[in-house]
């Protein structure tokens, strides 16, 4: 193995492999730190955790256990993904993560690039924007765990982390990959380690990755892992060769457990043409509403039957409010990793979820220990396989059209 990815959630985790792949690496992805060695011929591998929304001194905990196993493998570079609008919070994780790692493996300075420009996040002057609005103005700073209510990506990593943060400027990376090597070395020398680097591109993000090439430890979205597949390809130490994907042609069910506006609309178009159960979250966390139930009514369903507790803002805090925002989402996400557990019980062998914290309760929950990295079906997200008779699509929050969930489904099947 020769790049070790350790990946704050599990979506973000297979869009990162998707990525890597994309870039021609033979990529598997691990649900949490693997008992035993990779199997061989993996050259990135990508351990996911669900450390994003968890208590920093855990999440420290996680990811060190991830690296002491990458280490084992033998990377020689290790990318720790997060996601590309940043969700943490003023106590962590990323700045708690990155200082640990970085302490870990002598490392210093540290690329922070959250840019995914494929998916409309770009940093410029330190500011992440989300399409044409600033990250604060997006949606993100109403998000149920991590609301993001500054897009100063300096401002607000700085109490995150023990050492000042850098900045490496747009016109900087514009002059090609020397010059981000020297403005790092510079912000070192100034006593920063962890540093923000703008990307505009994805030619920004290509220049970052050649830039840091023989750094212990890079982070970032998806999007900056664009530039690192080459490094390796480079010096001739890819073997090249993907396996084909075959899908699988059982009973498909979504299960969505985001809020975030584009699954909004999604959930909103597919009611337009398929079955929706609307989870009443009272009922959920009051025990009313069982996964038993849910998955008999999704079987009972023709087309492709979605189970949704996805709902607008105010509806959100309301819940919030009366459960706590904590045991609102740990009732939520038990719930559907448990009507995950009861779908493919009854044979259902297509599953889409919705939504990063969701997504890594129910792949938890389905206790699968590793996921093969197939096609694409929508930028950042891979269609995976995740056993004999089992694939799945996990969609972050905000990724995939309107349709999303019908796509999901049709690259699901293919090759059957
Ligand atoms: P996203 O990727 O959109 O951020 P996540 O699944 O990561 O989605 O986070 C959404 C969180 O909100 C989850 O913990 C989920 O259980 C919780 N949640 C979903 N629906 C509701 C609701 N109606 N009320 C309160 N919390 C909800």
């Amino acid at each position: 193995m020769l790049l070790g990815c350790i990946g704050d959630d599990f979506t973000g985790s297979s869009d990162l492999a998707n990525t890597l792949a994309k870039g021609g690496m033979a990529v598997a992805q691990y649900n949490g730190v693997p008992d035993g060695p990779a199997a061989p011929g993996v050259e990135a591998g990508v351990v996911a955790l669900k450390s994003r929304s968890v208590a920093p001194g855990l999440a420290v905990r996680q990811s060190m256990a991830a690296l002491n196993w990458l280490q084992d493998q033998g990377c020689e570079q290790i990318f720790f993904k997060y996601c590309s609008t940043f969700d943490s919070t003023p106590h962590g994780n990323i700045g708690p993560v990155a200082d640990a790692l970085a302490d870990a493996l002598g490392a210093g300075p540290v690329v922070v690039c959250p840019a995914f420009p494929g998916a409309g996040r770009t940093v410029y002057l330190g500011h992440l924007f989300v399409g044409d609005r600033l990250l604060n103005e997006s949606g993100m700073e109403r998000h149920p765990l991590t609301p993001m209510t500054d897009p100063d990506l300096r401002r607000w990593l700085a109490p995150q982390t023990r050492h000042p943060v850098g900045h490496v400027p747009a016109p900087v990376v514009a002059q090609g990959a020397a010059a981000v090597r020297a403005a790092l070395a510079a912000q070192a020398a100034e006593g920063a380690r962890l540093v923000v680097v703008d990307a505009l591109a994805d030619a920004d993000l290509r220049t970052i990755g050649r830039a840091v090439a023989d750094a212990p430890l890079v982070t970032g979205g998806s999007g900056v892992a664009l530039g690192l597949p080459g490094n390796f390809a480079a010096s001739g130490r890819l073997a090249g060769a993907r396996p084909a994907w075959r899908g699988e042609g059982g009973p498909c069910v979504v299960l969505s457990g985001s809020c975030s506006a584009a699954t909004r609309g999604q959930v909103a178009a597919h009611r337009a043409g398929h079955p929706v159960l609307d989870l009443d979250p009272d009922a959920v966390i009051a025990g009313e509403t069982t996964p038993e139930v849910a998955a008999d009514w999704a079987l009972a369903q023709r087309g492709l039957p979605l189970i949704s507790a996805t709902a607008e803002p105010a509806r959100v805090a309301a819940v919030q409010a009366r459960h706590g925002r904590e045991a609102a989402a740990a009732a939520l996400e038990g719930f559907f990793a448990a009507t995950a557990r009861a779908l493919v019980a009854r044979g259902v062998t297509r599953l889409v979820t919705a939504g990063g914290e969701t997504s890594g309760a129910v792949v938890e929950g389905l206790g699968l220990p590793a996921l093969d990295i197939g096609p694409e079906i929508a930028p950042g997200v891979p269609a995976l396989r995740g056993g004999p008779a089992l694939v799945l699509a996990l969609k972050s929050g905000n990724f995939g059209g309107p349709d999303f969930f019908a796509e999901a489904a049709a690259v699901l099947g293919q090759g059957a």
